[in-house]
């Protein structure tokens, strides 16, 4: 299959809306990763996304909407709650789990009677899913199980020849994927944590909201996260990665002195420290695909406190490591 690349222009972001009417896959740019498009409402469509990513499939896709009032075509069931966490943080970086209609083919869930929806901030994201005229099934634009593209060349690496396009937009702003909070139960919690944060959520609802237990689990017999694709391997880069965990100095000692230990062995050693949270979420996945191109044996990175924004980057890391973890 030939992938055609778009860039920005009304005219490409036109005739990749027409691509998704139709049936085929387009990748675009959304504020928190690339996002790999289909038509929400087709089966077909939503399929090939499956194959094309090479994700299971019971791990259901996000459906992405351009207006608010366009959730009422997905679901009946809009609480009190879910206006308010519409309104305080949509279009942006949260989705939202309600019940599902029964329009929504089981293949765009997963097989589950629920659907996770978010109205993306991204103009370009929303312009797309504008000129298609229907919801976008979207999980992120990467091979199963390989980091998060968050530059449209990260794309055009995992997906080329597989799907019908590319549209190159910009590097995304947040750089890891949204929060996905589940609103069927009893109370709010958060499956998957993201830039928006328990605390922000919390107030916004002035209610306790949880984490689902999963998260702090670490994968193995017993581990089921409500979020299905929580449980599959991801953000995995090709080289053995350690996470190094305790007080700054001792940790960046610790990694300076093991650097230097494995780069006399002929190992190709990458380091990784960030300074704030933010800036790891905005470069994380994308330092790993960077060691994937040069070649690195040994990813050697800095662990991050576990709060707030903290606590959601640690959540991929700790995946990305295999929960390789060095205390320190
Ligand atoms: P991705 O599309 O790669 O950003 O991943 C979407 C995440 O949302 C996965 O972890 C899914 O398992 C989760 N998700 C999507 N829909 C649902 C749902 N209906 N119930 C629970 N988790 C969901
Ligand atoms: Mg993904």
């Amino acid at each position: 299959m030939i992938t055609k690349i778009f860039s920005t222009t009304e005219d490409d972001l036109r005739e990749a809306g027409r691509i998704l009417k139709n049936g085929g896959l387009v990748a675009f740019p959304t504020e928190t990763v690339y996002g790999l498009g289909a038509d929400a409402l087709n089966p077909e469509a939503a399929k090939k996304v499956y194959l094309a990513k090479g994700r299971p499939s019971d791990n259901p896709m996000i459906v992405h909407i351009q207006e608010r009032g366009e959730i009422y075509s997905l679901t009946d069931t809009v609480s009190d709650d879910v206006k308010v966490l519409m309104e305080s943080f949509w279009p942006g970086p949260l989705t939202i789990i309600v019940k599902a209609k029964d329009i929504i083919p089981r293949v765009t869930t997963g097989g589950l009677s629920t659907v996770a929806v978010r109205m993306p901030s991204s103009e370009i994201a929303r312009k797309v899913i504008r000129y298609s005229g229907c919801p976008i099934a979207a999980p992120s634009a990467n091979l199963s199980g390989k980091p998060s593209p968050t530059k449209g060349s990260h794309c055009v690496d995992d997906m080329n020849g597989r799907i019908d396009g590319i549209i190159l937009g910009p590097d995304c702003e947040v750089g890891i994927e949204s929060t996905v909070i589940d609103m069927t139960g009893d109370s709010p919690e958060i499956l998957r944590p993201g830039i928006i944060t328990r605390e922000e959520i919390s107030l916004a609802l002035n209610k306790e909201v949880k984490y689902d237990r999963a998260l702090f689990e670490k994968p193995g017999e017993d581990f089921s996260p409500k979020a299905p694709g929580m449980k599959y391997k991801h953000y995995a880069p090709k080289a053995e990665m350690i996470l190094f965990k305790g007080e700054k100095d001792k940790v960046r000692q610790a990694i300076s002195l093991r650097e230097k230990e494995e780069t006399e062995k002929g190992k190709k050693v990458s380091v990784i420290l960030f300074d704030d949270n933010r800036t790891a979420a905005h470069d994380l996945f994308m330092k790993l695909r960077q060691c994937d191109l040069d070649g690195t044996d040994l990813i050697l990175c800095e662990a991050l406190t576990e709060e707030g924004l903290g606590f959601s980057v640690m959540n991929r890391m700790l995946k990305s490591a295999s929960y390789n973890v060095v205390e320190i």
